[in-house]
């Protein structure tokens, strides 16, 4: 399988099985705390990737068996807006699963100032939109982006997709302690998430390994952020509660390669979406780590380079 992967527990959307349009790190931004590590490489041009026959077969493939899954959500290893013709895309994958399975698009916001971009994620059911600044200055800090991103016009974009979209948006917000964290720039979001009037807001944490050592403010300082930006902000937890509901494999560490060649995840992660017990993963693990296939950093497990 190549477009997609999961169905995998998210901390948002229950099961979701993950859609991966464009190449690795094919994106707009370059933020501090991005999983799949740091590159100068920036493009603003879209691109049409995708092979739709191979597609297609790969997602009746996965579906055939009537998995749990609660999202299908287009996301991956870069920006997936940069993928041309989404609308396509999401047309695409609901047919095939026959409107059984709601479209999540997650999106880094850059090219919602384009019109046809708004338009094409009209298909969708559900948008997670990010904003990580209220300011310029603290934007180029933590996204570091493409020269030709501006602050301005992509919040007027968040702004106009909320406006022309029928379906929810759920505006995330990634808190760095120190970083995005100041009274004053959370009384400008506070204004900013006001204008967006998004269906909720999720404040997230930077919990997962990346390159720089970065860290969440504390409960006490998040209680108070969501009192200044949003009383009904929601602090996006870990997965918790899931039923083991994902098919067992027959070749655990195979599956599990394949699951952490799209994101880094803790034992936790693994034993819930690979539904296999924890003394296997376990086992499974440890091999590949003895053998410099894995590394593990913060409790999540990563492929080598
Ligand atoms: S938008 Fe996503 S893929 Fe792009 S750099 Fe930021 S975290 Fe990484």
């Amino acid at each position: 399988m190549s477009y997609f992967y999961g169905p995998v527990p998210s901390r948002r959307l229950g099961f979701s099985l993950g859609v991966d349009l464009i190449p690795k790190k094919t994106c707009t931004l370059d933020c501090l705390y991005c999983q799949l590590g740091c590159s100068e490489k920036k493009t603003m041009k879209r691109f049409f990737y995708v092979d739709m026959r191979k597609f297609t077969q790969e997602l009746k493939e996965i579906t055939k068996t009537n998995p749990k899954i609660d999202y299908i959500t287009i996301s991956g290893s870069g920006e997936p807006t940069l993928h041309k013709s989404l609308d396509k895309i999401i047309h695409a994958i609901k047919r095939i699963v026959k409107n059984k399975y709601p479209v999540c698009v997650i999106t880094n916001s850059s090219l919602l100032y384009r019109k046809d971009v708004r338009n094409e994620l009209k298909a969708a059911d559900l948008i997670i939109p990010s904003l990580d600044a209220a300011t310029s200055g603290t934007f180029r800090r933590i996204n570091r982006p493409h020269k030709a991103v501006v602050f301005k016009k992509l919040v007027k974009g968040i702004i106009s997709l909320r406006k022309e979209f029928k379906g929810k948006i759920w505006l995330e917000i990634m808190l760095l302690a120190g970083v995005n964290d100041t009274i004053a720039e959370l009384e400008k979001f506070r204004e900013i998430v006001e204008n967006i009037n998004p269906d909720k807001v999720q404040l997230n944490l930077p919990v997962r390994p990346c390159s720089f050592k970065l860290s969440g403010p504390s409960p006490k300082k998040l209680e108070r952020i969501v009192e200044i930006i949003n009383n009904n902000a929601e602090i996006v937890a870990g997965v918790s509660n899931l039923k083991n509901r994902a098919k067992v494999s027959k070749d655990l560490a195979r599956e599990i390669l394949t699951f952490l060649k799209r994101r880094p995840a803790t034992l936790d992660d693994l034993v819930i979406s690979l539904a296999a017990r924890p003394r296997d993963i376990s086992k499974e693990l440890n091999f590949l780590l003895d053998k410099g296939v894995l590394r593990k950093q913060n409790n999540h497990f990563t492929i080598n380079d």
